[in-house]
């Protein structure tokens, strides 16, 4: 096969092995032929690559035709409708609505980045918004509990910024530059002016790879492929940017190989200049830099970046925290924990956790539902924006409450689809994404390995069908740690799916049948372990 056609596969339009073939002649420094000069006339714009979709903002790239699995409803609790995903749903719903709101008021800069920021008015709205539905839930002692930034810490927020490929006669007749609408800076300071480069391709940027490349003054160009769990790729992904910029290269571009063309905002590197792109913009790119070298010209392709930044201290925050007295032990708790903090449309991180806690509330609230231990409810302000931790508010502001907790449970992320890869391609060649009828893994980490818990989740798969990992682990991350530290044995139930930190993380991702899963299943764990000894939750 013709080497050029091996490479692109079909993703370029007629014309395009002509018009590189010219390229390459021009590069020789021979002079074309006839026949070359009128192949020229059929050349088409950047290779004839297939350009980029751009960013829907709030849209699902994923096909999602067929509906989730429904949820089980075990013998006696139909009359538990509290619990029922259409009325979680529609919570989600509203807690969406915050990040939009984000959005379109540009409440950073230009409103590139939205979500619920904590310390900003959407983050605080949000929690406002859930102390008022554990009021409605029918909980007659819910605080706001309102705490300022701490001294000297900021958050970093990008207000403004552009990836944008500079267009060079040599890619063919026509060629305008093209704007990469998912890129996403992770942090870094670029001049007014902006800053221009070559762009150069490492691959997974390897020790390797890196040792056959110089990347001295240029952009590198990086590709990370999360497999099911996105949190999974930043540990070697980060440092590769690092060590690229510690090469010489003046910015990275990390290539995030998930559904469609998304902003992600995770993976960042240690502070220099570094964006991430969603996967459809990074086909186009890698595509136009391997036809470039085909070419012999693995130089031409270069790109501008700009971007605005600001620091964001003196921020205030509360969490939302709601107490159900128990009836034998009002002294003793079981904490209900989920961060009301999101980036961007934030349905699964962690609005899903939001909403289902929100439901307990309501479920708790039932005189005839009331437990031996007092249940709490916290709606936490998050743990995104430095110096303004809801856990770490909540254990500093309620040291009655930490002393007589028997466990907390941490709702982080519980309800997304799961997704694969799908049979069908996008029209530029990139592979589709399709959701299947079950959730996407969730992660049960029980920070003490008690087997009470463990015979817990065990139970609970068979009674609710929920669709914890195998594996046991004592994973207590994302809003865990301010607990653990504290000395609380921490039950997490986490997903960390594709779909993570990302615009794709929209309210169709969200199974309402995988939200009843979760709210059913947890009620049954805060019933477990209300009426449980203290020594079987956390035996030491
Ligand atoms: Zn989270």
């Amino acid at each position: 096969m013709d080497p050029i056609r091996k490479l692109v596969d079909g993703r370029l339009r007629p014309g395009l092995a002509l018009a590189l073939s010219l390229l390459g002649a021009a590069a020789c420094g021979e002079t074309p032929g006839a026949e070359a000069r009128e192949a020229a006339v059929a050349d088409e714009p950047w290779f004839g690559v297939v350009l980029p979709p751009g960013l829907t903002p709030h849209g699902l790239e994923v096909i999602s035709e067929r509906g989730a699995a429904p949820a089980v409803v075990p013998e006696g609790e139909a009359r538990f409708t509290e619990l029922a995903g259409s009325a979680i749903q529609a919570d989600l719903a509203t807690i969406v609505g915050f990040s939009h709101e984000s959005r379109t008021s540009r409440e950073v800069g230009d409103g590139l980045l939205w979500g619920r920021i904590t310390g900003l008015p959407s983050g605080n709205q949000t929690v406002e918004w859930a102390a008022e539905r554990l009021r409605a839930a029918g909980v007659a002692d819910v605080e706001l509990q309102r705490f300022d930034q701490s001294a000297n810490a900021s958050i970093w927020l990008p207000l403004s910024w552009e990836v944008r490929l500079l267009a060079d006669p040599a890619f063919g007749t026509g060629s305008q530059d093209v704007v990469l609408e998912s890129a996403m800076p992770l942090s870094g300071e670029i001049p007014a002016e902006g800053l221009t480069a070559p762009l150069v391709y490492v691959g997974t940027a390897s020790p390797a790879e890196l040792a056959h490349v110089d990347v001295r003054g240029k952009i590198a160009v990086q590709k990370a492929i999360p497999q099911g769990h996105t949190v999974f790729v930043r540990s070697p992904v980060g440092p590769r940017a690092d060590a690229l910029l510690e090469r010489g290269a003046i910015a990275v571009l990390t290539v995030i190989d998930l559904p469609g063309n998304m902003r992600v905002r995770d993976i960042g590197c240690g502070g220099g200049t570094c964006f991430n792109l969603g996967a459809r913009d990074g086909l186009f790119l890698e595509t136009v830099l391997g036809a470039a070298a085909e070419a012999g010209r693995p130089d031409v392709v270069r790109a501008r970046l700009q971007l605005s930044s600001e620091r964001r201290g003196g921020l205030s925050a509360a969490n939302a925290v709601a107490v159900i007295p128990g009836s034998a032990r009002p002294n003793e708790y079981v904490v209900v924990n989920a961060h009301a903090d999101a980036w961007f449309d934030g349905a699964g991180d962690n609005g899903d956790g939001l909403a289902v806690t929100v439901a307990l509330a309501r479920h708790f609230a039932r005189p005839e539902m009331r437990q031996e231990r007092s249940v709490v409810f916290v709606a936490s302000a998050g743990h995104h924006s430095s110096g303004l931790s809801g856990p770490g508010s909540f254990v500093s502001m309620n040291p009655d409450i930490v002393e007589g907790t028997v466990l907390v449970i941490n709702l982080e992320h519980t309800a997304q689809r799961h997704i694969t890869p799908a049979r069908s391609e996008h029209p530029d060649g990139y592979r589709q994404w399709t959701m299947d009828a079950h959730e996407s893994p969730i992660v049960a980490g029980i920070s003490n390995s008690a087997p009470f818990l463990e015979d817990v989740v065990r139970r609970g798969i068979e009674r609710y069908g929920t669709n914890f990992v195998s594996g046991a682990n004592t994973m207590a991350s994302g809003e865990g740690g301010s607990y653990t530290r504290a000395g609380l044995p921490v039950f997490t139930a986490m997903q960390g799916p594709p779909m993570y930190h990302a615009t794709g993380e929209v309210l169709e991702m969200v199974s309402t049948p995988g939200l009843e899963r979760m709210a059913r299943f947890t009620a049954f764990l805060v019933k477990e372990v209300s009426r449980a000894p203290a020594s079987s939750i956390d035996p030491q």
